[in-house]
């Protein structure tokens, strides 16, 4: 990626928390940039439009205007904060929308642990794991029939007469759904999670699925995976098999590629994060995994992500726009600025990211956390959204 000196960065403010947020994460990134580079380099914030504001500058139920997507494919790159699920309106949801309109099949979600974050677990410190969950396959999709509509009678008798199926226990009262899994999906989703490995000097990609009961679907998600492995980077059997090996071109590192049965996974993020690497998942997996995850080291308010295509990198908070909480100045900006700091190391710019890290660890070491943190950290101080941004650029 050439980034100029000066790069426009196109940003959607968000909807509830969004206001609260948004600002802080510019403020806060706008103060690790000077800190890293003087006056030599410098973010240009160019606000688009979605979701409610959006309504209010376009006209009413223009929830993601073409031109705000156009502008995002243009500069291949964005941040956003949450936006509001619209009831009722022609969208089923603009996240998802985005994603469609611009193919971006990767939901990538790094898991870091910052020393004094409340956790669940007893060694949360051992989490260092980044997940990259396909976005665009699998029951998202939201191929499915309702019980005892038309549609249902059609396919169970097609099922049942044409394929012999003979399993379904209660047909009477089943509703129906489908879960594609292409290879092609497949090997773009595995191929950026191994690349991002060789790129960041990882040690290990785990493919993670339930192939054991669904064998062309997630089976093959595996084994699709294996075969690009072979076949692009050169992987080879380690230790009689299943698993395989390659040496870094760039580190000389080995790295492993295994996979692990999702259930079994699960238990194993809890039990072994450390086991834990680089993660390449389906859809419906990684939705769970990057939640569970997440909540080992503190929760929606501090995990950030991105949604990624081959030219377009769009950065956003996991959590939504909290409305309990919303224009009240208490939400966790953490979130979206870690987000921000992954578009910093998107663009090159590590100094910039790092200081970004240095300033979030500094603040939450000295005790000074917001709402979501402060209930379950012994001595800590409760700062609202704006005063934590203050705390992590002092
Ligand atoms: P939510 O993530 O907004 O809130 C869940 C809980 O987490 C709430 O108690 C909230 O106060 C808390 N929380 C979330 N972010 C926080 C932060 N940064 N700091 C402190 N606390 C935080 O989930 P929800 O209530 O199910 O969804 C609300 C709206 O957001 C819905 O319209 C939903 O569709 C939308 N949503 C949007 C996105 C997105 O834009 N990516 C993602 C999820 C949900």
């Amino acid at each position: 990626l050439t980034v100029p000196d000066h790069p426009v960065i196109p940003f959607i403010e968000g909807d509830g928390i969004g206001v609260d947020i948004t600002p802080v994460m510019r403020r806060v990134v706008d103060a690790a940039v000077a800190r890293a580079y003087g006056g030599n380099r410098r973010l240009v914030w160019m606000e688009i439009f979605a979701g409610e504001k959006s309504n209010l500058v376009y006209g009413e139920n223009t929830w993601l205007p073409a031109e705000t997507v156009e502008v995002i494919r243009d500069y291949g790159l964005a941040i956003k904060g949450p936006l509001t699920t619209p009831v009722g309106g022609g969208i089923r949801s603009i996240n998802v929308a985005l994603r469609q309109q611009l193919d971006l099949y990767v939901c990538l979600r790094p898991v870091r642990y910052y020393p004094g974050t409340p956790s669940p677990v007893r060694h949360p410190e051992k989490s260092d794991m980044v997940i990259f969950r396909e976005n665009s396959e699998d029951i998202y999709t939201g191929i499915e029939w309702e019980e005892g509509s038309p549609e249902v009678k059609k396919l169970l008798d097609f099922l049942q007469s044409e394929l012999g199926v003979t399993q379904i226990r209660f047909p009477d009262s089943s509703g129906i759904g489908i879960k594609p899994v292409s290879r092609d999906g497949t090997e773009r989703l595995v191929r950026k999670a191994i690349q991002y490995a060789v790129d960041q000097d990882r040690g290990k990609v785990t493919l993670v699925h339930k192939g054991n009961i669904m064998k062309f679907t997630e089976g093959a998600f595996r084994d699709w995976g294996y075969a690009l492995a072979r076949r692009e980077f050169g992987a080879v059997e380690k230790d009689g098999g299943p698993w395989l090996s390659f040496i870094n071109p760039v580190t000389g590192r080995e790295i492993i590629i295994n996979d692990v049965i999702a259930d079994a996974f699960l238990q194993q993020l809890l039990l072994q994060p450390e086991q834990c690497d680089v993660i390449a998942t389906l859809n419906l997996n990684g939705d769970y995994i990057s939640d569970a995850a997440a909540a080992q080291v503190g929760g929606i308010g501090i995990a950030p992500g991105a949604n990624l295509s081959d030219t377009v990198a769009l950065f956003e908070a996991t959590h939504g726009t909290a409305p309990d909480i919303a224009g009240q100045d208490r939400a966790n900006p953490s979130s979206l600025i870690l987000s921000a700091e992954m578009m910093l190391r998107h663009m090159g710019w590590q100094e910039a990211a790092e200081c970004v890290v240095s300033a979030l660890a500094g603040a939450i070491a000295a005790g000074t956390v917001t709402c979501d943190l402060a209930g379950t950290m012994e001595g800590a101080t409760e700062l609202g959204c704006s005063a934590f941004g203050d705390a992590m650029i002092a």
